[in-house]
């Protein structure tokens, strides 16, 4: 049976297995009564509705696989190694952000693919932009006539 202390000294009831977004976890539920008198309370939880301070736990294979990863993370062998994905990270990160890539907009995958590519398009789009900020943009060629004013000023084809 496992408990956790607070900093302020409350002991929480046995934790319980529970599902959080659809993974197991261990929930740790604090008494109502000594958290809505502790005056560290607005510190110690975004909880304004009266309950005790809620935590969700990993359970103990993921939290080692977890602390083990963090661990990992440390090392220059693996930041080299990640150092790799950065771009491609950081292009994942502006089209969820920025583009909300996260949420499709249509149904079915061939409209889903359509999003996809958009958003893609967009993407290099302003990533062109901020290339050629405004006054800084190359001198384009003159653009050739079309074949109708060829036509009107009888040019050659
Ligand atoms: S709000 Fe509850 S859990 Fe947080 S410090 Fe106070 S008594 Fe402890």
């Amino acid at each position: 049976m496992h408990t956790l202390t607070c900093p302020n000294g409350i002991t929480s009831p046995p934790w319980k297995l529970t599902l959080g977004d659809g993974h197991p976890r261990l929930s740790v539920l604090f008494p109502r009564k000594p958290c809505r008198e502790c005056e560290d309370r607005l510190k110690c939880t975004g909880n304004v509705d009266g309950k005790g301070r809620h935590i969700l736990l990993l359970t103990e294979p993921q939290q080692k696989i977890q602390s083990q990863v963090r661990k990992d993370q440390k090392a220059s062998n693996w930041q080299r190694r990640y150092a790799i994905r950065a771009g491609c990270e950081a292009t994942v990160s502006e089209t969820v952000h920025a583009h909300g890539l996260r949420h499709c907009r249509y149904r079915g995958l061939a409209k889903t693919h359509v999003q996809h590519v958009l958003t893609a398009a967009g993407t290099n789009i302003v990533r062109l932009s901020d290339c050629f900020p405004p006054g800084t943009t190359p001198a384009s060629l003159p653009r050739p006539p079309s074949h109708f004013k060829r036509l009107c000023q009888r040019l050659p084809t």
